[in-house]
């Protein structure tokens, strides 16, 4: 419990959501874009995707954007895998302790 609670003062930064890479196609006529042959794509742009209180929300990421949001990604996705590692351990505690008082002979 000591070693959850600890690891998840250390987390950092955190944001839930995932980031995608996106390519797109302008409306401008000859762009490279729209090559016949080899079509070079704009991009990639990056999106932050996330879904926080039942309401889903996209944000554009600059370049120097992405680096830290991934982190702040992984940090989230740590969070929630030690929160349900705490909650399992509590749920355990707590039939192991209905399990004593049971053969101890309390009701
Ligand atoms: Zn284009």
């Amino acid at each position: 419990m000591a070693r959850l609670q600890r690891q998840l003062r250390e987390l950092g930064p955190l944001h839930p959501g995932s980031i995608t890479e996106q390519y797109n196609v302008c409306g401008q006529p000859g762009c490279r874009c729209k090559d016949p042959k080899k079509p070079q794509k704009h991009g990639p742009y990056y999106q932050l995707s996330f879904t926080w209180q039942g309401k889903g929300s996209t944000r554009f990421l600059r370049p120097a954007q992405v680096e830290p949001m991934r982190q702040k990604v992984a940090n989230y996705k740590r969070l929630r895998e030690l929160f349900n590692e705490w909650v399992a351990l509590e749920i355990e505690r707590e039939r192991a302790e209905r399990e004593k008082e049971r053969r101890s002979g309390g009701n």
